[in-house]
């Protein structure tokens, strides 16, 4: 499976399978990256292979890091200490998002609760007319 940033510079490889697909709804991914909610696919920190570009490590608290395009800063995953060898690969880095659908939601405990009346709120298919 392949993936890339925003400008292109930044493309890797997942060269194994992905674990699980998690929307996290935690107040850190809240806050780190603007949006209601964070999904990731899961996988082994081993199994990501750089392609082209580079990335650029932010350091979030002591034991949580992120890494983004170091041009256009685009996410690609985050690490945390706490889960050792893995990595929270942004699923809008991976190039087929729609194959990799989201199994669970973590910390509920702070989802936003207008989340669950997404599919009730008027929808337009291309955006702002
Ligand atoms: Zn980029
Ligand atoms: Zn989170």
């Amino acid at each position: 499976m392949q993936g890339s940033c925003h400008c292109q510079d930044v493309k890797f490889e997942l060269l194994g399978e992905v674990k699980k697909v998690v929307n996290c709804h935690c107040n850190l991914c809240r806050k780190m990256n603007g949006a209601s909610f964070s999904t990731y696919a899961v996988s082994l920190a081993n199994d990501f292979k750089l392609l082209s570009g580079q990335l650029k490590s932010i350091t979030l608290t002591d034991r949580a890091t992120k890494f983004v395009c170091s041009q256009c800063c685009s996410p690609i995953y985050n690490q945390n200490q706490r889960f050792n060898g893995l990595n929270m690969l942004y699923l809008g880095a991976l190039d087929q998002t729609e194959a990799l659908p989201a199994e669970v939601n973590l910390y509920t405990s702070t989802k936003l609760t207008w989340l669950d009346s997404l599919n009730e709120m008027p929808s337009l298919e291309q955006g702002v007319p």
